[in-house]
């Protein structure tokens, strides 16, 4: 069906979304550095972590936290307030059965008031998000 490809010979198929990760949950703490072995981080979709931006988020998150380790500053680790605290959250809090997950807003920590319209309920926590986020770095 693809033009170019008429007389192309399959030796085998691909598979979609196959991903292959480790079990963060047991074996990565909140900066995401193997418990055992303090001196191997880990990012990306190997930790469980899915899409682009969840690779990239988990990525500077790593970076940050081998930067300052090396200067000997404090950990850097944030709360589940924000999408990239919440998917670190999401992936190195020990659970039963783990599977793989995108930044999604039904990670994330809950609004102290209930909001019924999704919009504005996203909205608001994306807002507070970023409020959290400016404080978070400041000083970083
Ligand atoms: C078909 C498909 C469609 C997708 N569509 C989307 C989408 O629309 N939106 C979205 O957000 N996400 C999508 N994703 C998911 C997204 O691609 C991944 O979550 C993301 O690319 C993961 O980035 P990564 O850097 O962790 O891993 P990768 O991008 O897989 O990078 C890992 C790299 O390590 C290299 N490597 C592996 N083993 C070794 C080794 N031993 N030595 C040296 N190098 C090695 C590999 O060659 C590769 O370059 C899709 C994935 C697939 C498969």
């Amino acid at each position: 069906m693809i033009p170019g490809l008429e007389n192309a010979e399959f030796i085998r198929y691909g598979v979609m979304h196959r991903n292959t990760f480790i079990n963060s949950t047991k074996l990565l703490d909140k900066t995401l550095r193997l418990k055992n072995k303090d001196n191997i981080y880990f990012a990306g979709q190997i930790t469980g972590g899915e899409g682009y931006v969840t690779a990239i988020a988990t990525g500077m998150y790593a970076a940050m936290n081998i930067a300052n380790r090396l200067e000997n500053k404090k950990e850097f680790i944030l709360e589940d307030i924000s999408e990239i605290g919440a998917i670190v959250n999401y992936i190195t809090e020990e659970k039963k059965k783990f599977q793989p997950m995108g930044a999604n807003f039904g990670i994330i920590k809950s609004l102290d008031e209930n909001i019924r319209d999704k919009k504005e309920k996203y909205r608001k926590l994306s807002e507070r998000a970023i409020e959290y986020l400016k404080k978070s770095i400041k000083g970083v």
